[in-house]
């Protein structure tokens, strides 16, 4: 991205050691002895894959997650060394790169365990002359105990844990299941969280049953690894509390009362600058569709972001900007690139002043991208992972 030596007036920050106490505050939360897989997913959330994930290995990190192959293989030309999982099927023309960069997959089917077996199996065969190195390639089987989207039905579990455990290429390094409602606390999610907890437990048994050994068991993302202490089994899968922000319900208040606190801090801030000041007289108005218009004489500040850096368009209206520590309000639509904040009397304010949209406190921010996903009817995540491509990543040390 570095093709230039200026910088835009938009940009993210990064607060990079805010991340590594939002590790060790997991490590410190989960039992001693459980693992920690660290979601990395979708470029960390829009946080920058590589450095969060160089960071959580340094903090003791276990494994890394991602949802796709390239993902991994980033990762791995970072020269990162940690075991990762991958979360979502991939094609079968992505097979021969899970096993040449060791990316570990979710399993759950007769016919995809045939496919990354086959890959493996190649693999093997070209690698012939070490012999030595033959090792057999470790799949997850995932079990799909009510979210309906990748694994198993509990009831084959033993079956395929049986195919993967008698193939000569492939071995069970661990069985799997994702929560559909552990982020909520009514009566209903409560007790579908604990039916998907107890049908998972049953297939890891039905394994063992087997004489076949689960290897590493794991469950909860970062709902149920807060709530649910008591199901954290060998590992814990993190993701969004890594990047500051609690999965809906599960909020540090709720925790709190619950006396069991994890404190996380946001790791990201969205920073723009006022690219233009310009007087406004009463009547003139802006932005497409001329949806505002100036009810007295005001101050218009224009600010070179817009939808394609990841704010949402269904945000005008409710977007305000933090300047000098104080919020002002975006006015009329938002624009692909850029948008417009009333500044009212813009006291104090210089054109080129650092605007910002959400982060930390420490970022000038007053608000968080929880503020900006609850006026938007969306959850941070899809507020952090919207951040587009061309906001470049700055780490703040
Ligand atoms: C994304 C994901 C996680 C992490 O989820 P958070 O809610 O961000 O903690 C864990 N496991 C799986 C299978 C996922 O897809």
């Amino acid at each position: 991205m570095n093709i230039m030596s200026g910088m835009r007036l938009t940009f993210a920050e990064i607060y990079i050691k805010n991340f590594e106490a939002n590790v060790k505050a997991i490590k410190k939360f989960v039992k001693p002895e459980v693992k920690i897989c660290c979601s990395v997913k979708a470029d960390a959330y829009g946080h920058g894959a590589v450095p969060c994930a160089k960071a959580a290995v340094k903090c003791g990190a276990d494994f890394l997650a991602v949802a796709t192959v390239g993902e991994g293989i980033e990762l791995r030309e970072a020269k990162i060394k940690a075991p990762i999982l991958l979360l979502s099927y991939c094609s079968p023309s992505e097979m021969a790169d899970l096993v040449k960069f060791n990316i570990t997959p979710f399993v759950g089917d007769e016919e995809y365990i045939g496919l990354v077996e086959a890959a493996a199996k190649k693999a093997a065969k070209a690698s012939q002359a070490q012999k030595a190195a033959a090792k057999k390639f470790a799949v997850h089987l995932a079990v799909d105990s009510g979210m309906g989207r990748v694994g198993c039905l509990p009831s084959d579990a033993a079956a395929l844990a049986k195919r993967i455990a008698s193939s000569k290429c492939l071995c069970l390094g661990g069985m799997c299941t994702h929560f559909a409602s552990a982020d909520g606390t009514s009566a209903r999610d409560r007790s579908y969280a604990k039916k998907q907890r107890d049908a998972f437990a049953a297939a890891v048994e039905s394994v063992k049953a087997c004489g076949i050994n689960p290897g590493i068991v794991h469950a909860s993302a970062s709902a149920a690894l807060m709530d649910k202490p008591e199901w954290q089994f060998d590992m814990v899968r993190p993701g969004i509390i890594l990047y500051g922000y609690y999965p809906d319900k599960i909020t540090e208040k709720y925790l709190r009362a619950k006396k069991t606190p994890l404190v996380v801090k946001p790791v990201m801030a969205l920073v723009t600058g006022i690219s233009a000041l310009r007087p406004f007289k009463k009547g003139m108005s802006v932005s497409y569709g001329s949806t505002w218009t100036a009810a007295k004489d005001t101050t218009i500040g224009v600010l070179p972001i817009g939808y394609a850096d990841g704010l949402l368009r269904r945000q005008a209206g409710s977007l305000k900007v933090s300047v000098g520590g104080k919020l002002y309000p975006v006015r009329g639509r938002i624009c692909m690139d850029q948008c417009m904040v009333d500044l009212g009397s813009a006291k104090g304010i210089k054109r080129f002043d650092r605007a910002v949209v959400f982060g930390p406190k420490e970022s000038g921010a007053l608000l968080t991208a929880d503020d900006l996903a609850n006026a938007a009817g969306t959850i941070s995540y899809e507020i952090l992972t919207c951040i587009g491509k061309r906001v470049e990543r700055v780490l703040v040390k």
